[in-house]
C-alpha cells in the first residue's frame, strides 16, 4: 500500500516525460473537473477479479492473452472494427485453451488505448515544424497546426468512445456472442479460404466433441461456456486523464484507476523516480510495466520495490519487449534477479516492439519470422531459467491489413502499400494473429 502522502495527483511533483503542453489552462481545468464527475469505465469489482486471475497466472494456472491496436482512433470506433477485433481475440483464446490446457485471461488493448509516447516532441515536414501526433486523446494526426495543437476536450471524447466500445463489447458478450457452442459467430466474412482454416476447424471439432461428451455425461449444458470475461487495458500515459478517473469506492479499500482494468507503464516512461511510476505506485489495479533491453537487473528490482512493496499476488506483470536479436542476452539476467528475490510477477512477452524496422519503400513493419522467433526464444529462456512465460502481448487487428510481412500468406515489402492503415505501429492481421496463437499452443508440448 502506498504511504498516506500518496494522492492521485502526487505525480505532479515528479519529473514527467511524454506529456503534452496544453495552451489554455482554464479549459484544461474545467475539462478535468467534468471528467472526474463522469461515470467510471470499469468497476473495482472487475479490477479485483482480474487481479485474482493474474495471481493465478503468476502461479502458472492461467495464460494471459493481451492484444489490440497500437493506437485506437476515434474514427475507428466503429461496430465492425470492434467486433472483428473481438472475433480474433476469441478465436485465439480458444486455440490457446485447447493447446495449453489452461484458462485464458482475455485482455483487450482497447476502450482507451488512445495516447502514444513518441520519440520526438516535434514533426518537421518541408521545413514546417509542428507538435508530434500523440494519439487521439491528445491531438489529431493531420499535419495542420489546428489538429496538432493538444486539445483537452479530446479527453471527454476519448472517455465517451471508450464507454461506447466497452458497452458494445459487454453487450455482445452478454448476448451470447462468445458462446463456445457457436464458434461460427466469430467467423470473419472477408477471410475466404485461409491456409490456417483447416487446422483451426479441426481444433474446433475437437472442442465441439469434448463439449458434447461432457454434456452427454452430465445430462445438461456445460455451464459457463456461453459467456467469457473480457478485460480492458491501455498505456496510462496521459496522467491528467488517468488522475481524473482515479477514485475511491465504497466497497474496496484504496484508490482505483477506473479508466481501465489493467493499465501499463510504457518503456519510455518507466523511470523509477518519474511521474508515471509515482502515479502507478498508488493505484490498486493490477499493473504492467514494459521492459526493454536497456533495463538492468538492479533497476528492475528497485522498480518492483517501488511499485509493489508488499509483493502482492496479482499486482505485477512484467512485459518484456526485447527483440528477437536481443532477447537471449537481455532476458536471462532479469529472470534470475526476479526469481532469486522471491518476487511474484507475471512474465509476458511482447514480441512486437523490439522488432520494428523500416523498409526501403518507407513503411514501418515487423517481420513475422522475428515475432515468431522472439516468442519461441522467450519460452525456451523461461524454461531454462525455471520461470514461466505466462502471457503474450500483441498488436493486432481483425481487419485484412498488410502491415507486418511474412506469415502463411508470405506478405512481402511490396504488399505493405496495399492495406496499411495503422497510424502508429504495424499490427498482425487476422491470419497472422491466429498463426501466432497456434504457435504458442504448440509450445505446451515442447
Ligand atoms: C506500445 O505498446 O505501443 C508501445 C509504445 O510500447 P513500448 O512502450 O514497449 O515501446
Ligand atoms: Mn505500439
Amino acid at each position: 500500500m502506498p504511504n498516506n502522502t500518496w494522492k492521485p495527483g502526487s505525480w505532479r511533483q515528479r519529473p514527467a516525460t511524454q506529456l503534452p503542453t496544453y495552451g489554455d489552462a482554464a479549459v484544461l481545468d474545467s475539462t478535468l473537473r467534468e471528467l472526474s464527475n463522469l461515470p467510471p469505465l470499469v468497476t473495482s469489482w472487475e479490477i479485483v477479479a482480474l487481479k485474482q486471475a493474474i495471481a493465478e497466472a503468476q502461479e502458472g494456472k492461467r495464460f494471459l492473452l493481451q492484444g489490440g491496436d497500437c493506437a485506437e482512433t476515434f474514427a475507428e470506433c466503429r461496430p465492425e472494427i470492434i467486433s472483428n477485433r473481438l472475433k480474433v481475440l476469441l478465436q485465439m483464446s480458444v486455440v490457446l485453451i485447447h493447446g495449453l490446457r489452461k484458462p485464458v485471461i482475455r485482455v483487450g488493448r482497447f476502450a482507451g488505448q488512445y495516447a502514444k509516447p513518441r520519440s520526438s516532441d516535434t514533426d518537421t515536414r518541408d521545413g514546417v515544424t509542428l507538435p508530434s501526433y500523440r494519439g487521439d486523446l491528445i491531438n489529431g494526426p493531420e499535419f495542420t497546426p489546428q489538429d496538432r495543437e493538444p486539445n483537452p476536450r479530446r479527453m471527454i471524447m476519448g472517455h465517451a468512445r471508450s464507454a461506447m466500445t466497452m458497452n458494445f463489447v459487454r453487450a455482445l458478450i452478454d448476448g451470447g456472442f462468445a458462446d463456445l457452442h457457436h464458434p461460427e459467430y466469430w467467423n470473419l466474412e472477408w477471410v475466404g479460404h485461409s491456409p490456417l482454416a483447416e487446422e483451426y476447424h479441426h481444433m474446433l471439432e475437437g472442442i465441439g466433441d469434448a463439449v458434447r461428451f461432457m454434456e452427454t455425461i452430465s445430462g445438461s449444458q456445460v455451464n459457463n461456456l456461453d459467456r467469457v470475461d473480457f478485460y480492458t487495458s491501455h498505456e496510462a500515459l496521459l496522467l491528467p486523464y488517468e488522475e481524473a478517473m482515479t477514485r475511491t469506492v465504497p466497497r474496496h479499500p484504496g484508490y482505483f484507476n477506473l479508466s481501465t482494468h489493467f493499465p501499463w507503464i510504457g518503456m519510455r516512461t518507466a523511470q523509477v523516480d518519474g511521474a508515471h511510476a509515482e502515479f502507478f505506485r498508488g493505484i490498486a489495479n493490477p499493473i504492467g510495466v514494459k521492459i526493454s533491453p536497456t533495463v538492468k537487473p538492479d533497476a528492475l528490482l528497485h522498480l518492483l520495490d517501488h511499485l509493489d512493496p508488499d509483493n502482492e499476488p496479482g499486482r505485477m506483470t512484467l512485459i518484456h519487449r526485447m527483440g528477437a536479436a536481443n532477447v537471449a542476452e537481455a532476458l536471462p539476467p532479469l529472470l534470475k534477479a526476479v526469481r532469486d528475490t522471491g518476487r511474484r510477477v507475471l512474465w509476458v512477452a511482447d514480441p512486437m516492439h523490439g522488432n520494428t524496422e523500416s523498409t526501403s519503400n518507407g513503411y514501418k513493419t515487423r517481420r513475422f519470422d522475428n515475432i515468431r522467433s522472439e516468442i519461441e526464444q522467450s519460452f525456451a529462456i523461461h524454461r531454462e531459467a525455471g520461470t514461466h512465460l505466462g502471457g503474450v502481448h500483441l498488436e493486432l487487428t481483425g481487419e485484412n491489413v498488410t502491415e507486418c510481412t511474412g506469415g502463411a500468406r508470405e506478405l512481402t515489402d511490396s504488399d505493405l502499400a496495399r492495406a496499411y492503415h495503422s497510424t502508429v505501429d504495424p499490427r498482425l492481421n487476422y491470419e497472422q494473429s491466429l498463426e501466432i496463437a497456434m504457435l504458442i499452443a504448440r509450445q505446451a508440448s515442447v
